[in-house]
């Protein structure tokens, strides 16, 4: 057994040695001071990991931990991560997604929507629409599919049309309270552009490379 093995052994188990690897770190005392290394950080493993996970004064200990090194990385690492979560959840509750965020998320998971393509008459849509208190200009696009599709809690209408480039979604929307928070959004392949109407959010949506702008004379020539 020359020393490379010696140390594949220590590091798979420094704790169960076989007789030859006794006798090799009998033989080298840097074996054995490996070996103690080992079972040293082994313990402070463990200890990291049997800790109570979220100590009071995390912020501090872990700038005491960093500065003067009296935490060890593995607790470091766990304490980081625990850190990190306390930090991002009550972000992302405190902060509901924005109307505008909840349309373009409906409409890049409802891919089935996009190909669902049966052809809907335009007065059945304009009937559909009239309850929002939206309005449906005549326009010579047709129709693929028209979905009653709950949005942000909200009962919607989502339509698409065949359009110039590719099939356009439309969502009508109930609106939240607030103002608009934003005119236009891009998500992945996603774009989105957005108007309020009295009291309903229009958006229209498209996943071909079309610019904001188009897409917003195209959305304005389809609600009128
Ligand atoms: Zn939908």
């Amino acid at each position: 057994m020359n020393e490379l093995e010696a140390r594949r052994l220590l590091l798979a188990d420094p704790r169960h040695l076989s007789p030859e690897l006794r006798d090799e770190i009998a033989r080298q005392p840097a074996l054995a001071e490996f070996r103690q290394e080992l079972l040293e950080l082994d313990r402070r493993a463990q200890a990291a990991l049997t800790e109570a996970p979220l100590p009071h004064g995390l912020a501090d200990r872990l700038v005491l931990g960093a500065r003067f090194g009296v935490v060890p990385k593995a607790r470091l690492a766990l304490a980081a991560a625990v850190a990190a979560a306390a930090i991002m959840i009550p972000w992302h509750f405190a902060r509901p997604a924005s109307d505008e965020v909840a349309m373009i998320e409906h409409v890049r998971d409802s891919r089935w929507e996009l190909s669902d393509n049966p052809g809907v008459p335009h007065g059945l849509v304009r009937a559909s629409l009239a309850e929002l208190g939206v309005r449906l200009a005549d326009s010579s696009y047709r129709i693929r599919h028209l979905g009653h599709c709950i949005v942000a809690g909200r009962e919607g209408r989502h339509f698409t049309i065949d359009g110039p480039q590719g099939v356009i979604s439309f969502v009508a929307l109930p609106a939240s309270t607030g103002a608009l928070d934003r005119e236009s959004m891009r998500v992945g392949d996603t774009v989105g552009v957005f108007e309020k109407r009295g009291d309903v959010l229009l958006g229209a949506f498209s996943g071909a490379a079309i610019d904001s702008a188009s897409l917003r004379t195209l959305m304005k020539g389809v609600f009128g």
